[in-house]
């Protein structure tokens, strides 16, 4: 064939040197995809291209004549399935299904056929053409993903602790879980169509916080929301939700969101308190130390920008707050702490702060001062206010607080610089009186480092055996006899010399150091008396010690007092304990029982310093008291002061009327002698008679009696001799009316000392 005539044939469409017949023969047979296959009027396979081989596993001859059910599976062949679709094709001209089907092996696949009827031109049905195609891939991943889709709704569905629901582009409900329904309170054919913002409270929708979410989702993918959202019967709860946006649809365009949410109210709720609870103080409902600390750090890095500015800080320590919780109990000072907080924020402007450190501690942030005075200014007005009575739970209660002022500057790092040296002036507020405020200086921080300096050496002080006691007489004034010593322990310092107790007693009780010191000086005073006594014979001889309150509350004080009268085979009565008024009441309860139980073992109980401690007198009544030791203040002023010695009066009277006896403490000069004896008080010590004293010289007080003359003459004498006793001179105690207090003061002074011998402390 030319050339022209081929192309001529491919216009036409056919093959050059076939016929189309041929052609379509050709074409059905090579395809191999697809199973084609000619059936007779009655069903029976006519012809069976490679295809159906493949498809079916059958070749042709093994299937050319036979009917064509046996493609179908038992099931749909006993359905009459076959014929069914033969009739369908028949009747409508092509019938497509999707079906199982069979091979020759007895598999089974998923495939979708068509069957066409094939008439004559007078229309007449000449038999059926059957084409499948295997589609058990495409089959067994629609069933898959249907499977998958299922599943998800269910669980979707199932989900009744998360809402879950999508939204159309602007932010209308599509769809609605129940466990939105649970959650919202809205049911699905309710809500679908709505917006979402319906589930938002009133004040979020104003602030546009749905259409905010919607923005960041389509922006971003995907938006996270938290807050307050509404219920359809109001009822508010917290929740957290967040919105994904789902993928574009296959032309790119936008479809929409999908909302997951759930109710973290409770979550919420308790993250809030553990938040208040991180930084307030639950009493006072003040901030804590943690939030007073974060603002004093913001404040000194402010200072750090700005050098000029300038803030401070008050330090504020209630005063014998002690006292109050121990006495008045528990509820009474937790309703005190809460009065004085709110005092506290009524004197100060609202951006300052104020916060409750702990126990009875707090802090005053004044931001902005221009000077310390403001802060000075602040504080008066604080103790000011502090003045009128609390009113709690019956109880009209007073109260007085020591503060200590820093100002903070750009020189500061940390709070805890600031905090400490408000605190330290705090402290110089509390030993300059109480009820009081001191402004820091650096002064102040040098005695504070002193005062470090000094906590380090008293540790010490005990192991290095720095520590004696001086004995100082005590001397009936009614025979003048002596009667015992109070031990009163001094601090033999490597550097400093011979330190009083009121340089380190305080702060052995501060860092509780004072047990070990007074159990120290309750075994060597112990041993000293009985080492007089056996060296003097003097059995009735008495040794006074004083027990701090810690002492006094340790649980271990009965077992050494035992031990102490044990070892030095003491009698209980030569033993006396000295105790401050508020060591009794600062712990009730066990005070007293301890004071009772000394009571039974026979060591009597001084009340020392008495009338300068707490004011209540009912606990005289209540203790096993033996003695009242009139305050040396009182005693001192008793022949100048006609308050003082007033008060010296009631105190003895009211000694004598309790069935106790009296002691003054401090008397200094025969003119206080004579006012006290004529009040009847039947013991005295001062330096009137000595100061006190080491061990050696105190021994030669033992056995001395003081011969007084009852009207104007004062004569010591000796009572009996002892082995190195020596005779007292008289004149050293010869009875001068005093002039003046303060010539006869120091003419007295001056007998004293040419009496006692060694120099007065
Ligand atoms: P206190 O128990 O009231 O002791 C009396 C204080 O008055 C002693 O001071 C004594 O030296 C002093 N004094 C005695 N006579 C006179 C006088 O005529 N005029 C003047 N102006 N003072 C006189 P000291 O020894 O400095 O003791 C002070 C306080 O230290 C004692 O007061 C006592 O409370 C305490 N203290 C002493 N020793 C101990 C101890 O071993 N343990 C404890 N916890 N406290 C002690
Ligand atoms: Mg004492
Ligand atoms: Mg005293």
């Amino acid at each position: 064939m030319r050339s022209r005539d081929r192309i001529a044939h491919y216009r036409n469409g056919r093959a050059p040197g076939t016929e189309p017949l041929d052609q379509h023969r050709q074409l059905i047979n090579g395809l191999t995809d697809y199973a084609i296959i000619a059936l007779t009027v009655d069903g029976n396979i006519a012809s069976w291209n490679s295809g159906a081989e493949h498809t079916f596993g059958y070749t042709s001859g093994e299937t050319l004549g036979r009917h064509y059910s046996l493609l179908f599976t038992g099931e749909d062949v006993a359905k009459g399935r076959p014929n069914a679709e033969l009739q369908a094709a028949l009747t409508f001209g092509i019938q497509s299904a999707e079906g199982w089907h069979l091979r020759k092996d007895g598999s089974r696949f998923w495939c979708a056929d068509s069957v066409h009827a094939l008439r004559d031109e007078s229309g007449a049905v000449t038999g059926f053409a059957k084409v499948v195609r295997d589609s058990t891939a495409r089959h067994d991943a629609e069933e898959h993903l249907r499977e998958s889709e299922e599943r998800l709704s269910l669980l979707i569905e199932g989900v009744t602790d998360y809402a879950i629901f999508s939204l159309d582009l602007d932010g209308r409900i599509l769809l609605w879980n129940s466990g939105a329904e649970h959650l919202f309170g809205y049911q699905e054919a309710e809500i679908v169509g709505k917006h979402f913002s319906l589930i938002y409270t009133p004040e979020a929708v104003a602030r546009g916080i749905p259409e905010a979410e919607i923005a960041a989702a389509a922006k971003d993918g995907h938006a996270q929301d938290e807050g307050w959202h509404q219920r359809r019967n109001g009822a508010m709860f917290y929740a957290s939700g967040h919105m994904t946006r789902l993928k574009p649809d296959a032309d790119g365009n936008p479809r929409g969101f999908v909302k997951i949410a759930q109710d973290i109210t409770a979550q919420n709720r308790a993250e809030q308190t553990i938040k208040r609870q991180a930084f307030h103080d639950e009493l006072t409902q003040l901030p804590n130390r943690a939030f007073f600390c974060d603002c004093l750090r913001r404040s000194i890095a402010h200072a750090k920008r700005h050098p000029e500015s300038r803030f401070a800080i008050i330090f504020l320590d209630l005063d014998r707050f002690k006292i109050v919780n121990d006495s008045l109990g528990h509820v009474i000072a937790d309703g005190m702490l809460v009065h004085v907080a709110r005092i506290l924020e009524r004197c100060v402007r609202p951006e300052d702060v104020v916060a409750r450190l702990g126990g009875d501690e707090f802090t005053i942030l004044l931001s902005e001062v221009h000077e310390a005075a403001d802060a000075m200014r602040i504080a008066a007005r604080v103790h000011a206010a502090l003045q009128h009575p609390i009113f709690l739970d019956g109880f009209e209660v007073y109260t007085t607080a020591s503060m200590g002022i820093a100002v903070g500057s750009s020189l500061y790092d940390k709070p805890e610089q600031i905090l400490r040296d408000a605190d330290t002036a705090m402290y110089e507020a509390k030993s300059g009186g109480r009820a009081r405020h001191v402004l820091f200086d650096s002064e102040m921080h040098a005695r504070a480092v002193r005062l470090l300096d000094l906590q380090m050496d008293l540790r010490r002080a005990i192991s290095r055996e720095e520590l004696s006691i001086n004995y100082q007489p005590i001397v009936s004034l009614q025979h003048g006899r002596v009667l015992g010593f109070e031990a009163l322990v001094r601090w033999n310092h490597p550097e400093r010399g011979l330190l009083p107790p009121a340089d380190f007693i305080a702060e052995a009780e501060n860092i509780g150091l004072i047990l070990q010191i007074d159990r120290w000086v309750l075994r060597e005073a112990s041993r000293q008396l009985r080492e007089w006594q056996v060296e003097y014979d003097d059995a009735n001889l008495t040794m006074s010690v004083n027990l701090s309150s810690k002492q006094f509350a340790s649980e271990t004080l009965l077992h050494e007092i035992r031990d102490a009268l044990r070892c030095n085979n003491l009698t209980p009565a030569s033993l006396k304990l000295e105790i401050t008024e508020t060591v009794l009441i600062e712990r009730f309860d066990t005070t007293a029982a301890t004071a009772a139980k000394l009571a039974e073992i026979g060591v009597e109980l001084y009340i020392d310093d008495f009338g300068t401690g707490y004011s209540s007198l009912s606990y005289l009544t209540r203790f096993p008291l033996k003695v009242l030791k009139v305050d040396r203040s009182f005693v001192g002023k008793i022949s100048s002061d006609p308050c003082s010695a007033e008060i010296a009066r009631t105190i003895v009277t009211l000694a004598h009327n309790l069935g106790l006896t009296a002691l003054a403490e401090g008397i200094e000069t025969e003119g206080q002698l004579a006012t006290l004896r004529r009040l009847g008080c039947e013991f005295g010590q001062g330096y009137f008679f000595s100061p006190p004293v080491g061990p050696d010289s105190a021994k030669d007080f033992i056995g001395r009696r003081w011969r007084f003359d009852t009207e104007v003459r004062l004569l010591p004498a000796s009572i009996r001799g002892s082995r190195d006793r020596r005779p007292l001179e008289p004149e050293s105690v010869v009875f001068r009316p005093p002039a003046r207090f303060g010539d006869g003061f120091q003419s007295e002074q001056k007998a004293v000392a040419r009496f006692a011998g060694p120099s007065i402390k």
